[in-house]
């Protein structure tokens, strides 16, 4: 059994699969297509869907990997809404921990920084976050969300990161080589 979500076009002809690194199975049908065909359709390409996953898995989470992370347009055209539902995610779960109010989400193309945050609250994050591991996705989300509260990297900072991310220092150097 392929576990997927799927949405329907009326814009699409055929239908469409998508794998995201992060293993979701994605499936875009036309408007009139029953939902036993679909079915049926995924399970024809289970065979596909899970060597996509597979690979997905295998491969090191790096954004040097010649596969992904290369900033180009398409890529990020192609992973950004994955992202933004990812951070959105992670974003709502985590201020409810620390209890702070937070503005927009937004998700960039940016090669330089995995994400920051404004004083007014509002959250950006590299697209790139959808191909990190998620003890590194969850630690990103973590930073950003503690900046609301400090903006800065003050040891009153580090130490609310450190209320849900003990091992911070680690996976910072870690986010930091990559
Ligand atoms: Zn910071």
């Amino acid at each position: 059994m392929i576990d997927y979500t799927f949405t329907r076009s009326a814009r699409v002809r055929h239908m469409r699969i998508t794998v995201y690194p992060t293993g979701s199975v994605k499936v875009t049908a036309p408007r009139l297509i029953p939902e036993f065909i679909i079915r049926r359709f995924v399970a024809s390409k289970a065979d596909w869907i899970s060597k996509k996953v597979e690979q997905f898995k295998s491969r090191p989470p790096t954004p040097d990997h010649p596969q992904w992370g290369t900033g180009t347009r398409r890529e990020y055209m192609k992973f950004k809404d994955a992202a933004y539902e990812l951070a959105t995610g992670k974003v709502a779960y985590f201020s409810e921990k620390y209890a702070v109010k937070y503005g927009a989400i937004t998700i960039r193309n940016q090669k330089s920084r995995w994400g920051s945050c404004t004083k007014e609250g509002n959250l950006s994050f590299s697209y790139r976050m959808i191909f990190l591991p998620p003890e590194l996705q969850d630690y990103l989300v973590v930073h950003e969300v503690c900046h609301i509260k400090e903006l800065n990297h003050s040891k009153t900072f580090w130490d609310l990161v450190k209320q849900e991310v003990s091992n911070y220092a680690v996976l910072r150097k870690r986010l930091r080589g990559i």
